[in-house]
């Protein structure tokens, strides 16, 4: 009774037009469950709309896509001390490399496997985070040629991220990059993929796209700015979170609601019961914060707390349309009247990637691929899709 619905015609819309916006390759990042999304559905479905391969943080998350039957490129860039490097190897894991002592376990690793694997290397330009120091280039890439000499490791890629700290800031980063990759090519390495754009750069610096972007929030149709980059960008958001209402009840004026009656009703109210609450995604600081559900394509405010499994919302305004068994949506496509992502995302002082990768195991995953005319046709188009392909 709740569902993640993700949109297939959308995914296919927005990797298409991520594509055409940079000119590159796109590397689909599915971390965190595909941002919450569902990576078991969000991986194929990337791969089908023409991305190059996927990424996720952890061998965890590669291991269950592999599980899954996923069998495109995963590459992984997060590793703890005691990684499993035979693992790695047996799995087909591309490991996005920041060290000597990582790469040296992994040609350890592949040596005992009888074979070759393919990796990257991830330079820190400045991020102070993941990734080679520049300190460190030097012996990483000496290490990276003779591993490839040795032939035990392909190096297929060179990557950095950037700290999306301004124009100036990402330009200054590039350059660092930049002279990495020629000193790594100067060692003999080809490290023909070379990607440092995330959404945020794809979508406002095409320049900075190199051979492929490696976008994760972008392909979610969503945008890592205040700005609306993907809206302008005409991305769809793929995530349509939706419930039903299962109870309906009219409360008398002056009835609390939910816990602590934090909300009480001023008029006799009709409240419908909806079975999502902070179990499932649903902040609980999202009470009485103004916040609606669209049921029917009309808005309804949530009152009284959102509990763990269930909130209510009134639907006075609905009465004899709004009944048990309605849909609700609690964000999808605003250009469909529904509430965008963000409007949760403002009253909890936090960002739209938080809210969709917080979305609770108890919700399904369900996909989705209704045809979606496209924004430039007019709405009362009548003729059918197959029609207008013939
Ligand atoms: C999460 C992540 C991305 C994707 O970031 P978006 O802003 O969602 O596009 C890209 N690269 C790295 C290294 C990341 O950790």
């Amino acid at each position: 009774m709740r569902f993640a619905e993700v949109s297939l015609s959308a995914i296919r819309h927005n990797i298409a037009a991520l594509r055409a916006h940079t000119g590159a390759g796109v590397i689909v990042v599915v971390k965190a469950n595909a941002y919450g999304h569902g990576a078991a559905i969000v991986a194929p479905a990337v791969i089908a709309a023409g991305a190059e391969m996927v990424a996720v943080a952890s061998i965890e998350e590669a291991a269950v896509l592999r599980e899954s039957g996923f069998n495109a490129p995963i590459l992984c860039w997060l590793h703890a001390e005691h990684l499993d490097y035979g693992a790695v190897v047996r799995l087909g894991v591309q490991l996005g490399m920041s060290s000597v002592a990582q790469l040296n376990r992994l040609a350890v690793a592949a040596r005992s496997a009888g074979t070759v694997a393919c990796a990257q290397l991830k330079l820190d330009t400045g991020l102070s985070r993941n990734g080679a120091a520049p300190d460190t280039w030097e012996t990483l890439f000496a290490a990276a040629a003779s591993a490839e000499r040795a032939g035990l490791v392909r190096i297929t890629g060179v990557f950095s991220h950037l700290a999306n700290a301004g124009d100036a800031a990402d330009r200054a980063q590039a350059a660092r990059f930049d002279a990495g990759v020629r000193l790594l090519r100067a060692h003999g390495v080809a490290a023909p993929l070379r990607h440092l754009a995330a959404s945020a750069a794809a979508l406002s610096s095409p320049h900075l796209a190199y051979d492929a972007v490696r976008i994760g929030l972008a392909a979610f149709g969503l945008s890592p700015e205040q700005d609306g980059g993907a809206a302008v960008l005409g991305l769809r958001p793929v995530m349509t979170f939706a419930t039903e209402i299962i109870s309906l009840r009219w409360a008398a004026t002056g009835a609390g609601v939910s816990e602590g009656f934090t909300h009480t009703c001023r008029r006799e109210s009709l409240l419908a019961q909806l079975p999502v609450g902070f179990g499932d995604g649903m902040p609980r600081a999202l009470s009485d914060t103004g916040l609606a559900v669209s049921i029917g394509g009309e808005r309804a405010p949530v009152v009284g707390q959102i509990a763990m499994d269930e909130c209510v919302v009134d639907v006075t305004h609905l009465a004899g349309r709004a009944l048990v068994g309605s849909r609700a949506v609690l964000f999808g496509d605003p250009a469909h009247g529904e509430p965008a992502v963000e409007e949760w995302a403002e009253r909890l002082g936090t960002i739209n990637y938080e809210i969709v990768a917080g979305i609770g195991p108890r919700v399904r995953r369900v996909s989705v691929d209704r045809g979606y005319p496209p924004r430039e046709a007019p709405i009362h188009h009548s003729r059918p899709l197959r029609e207008r392909e013939v």
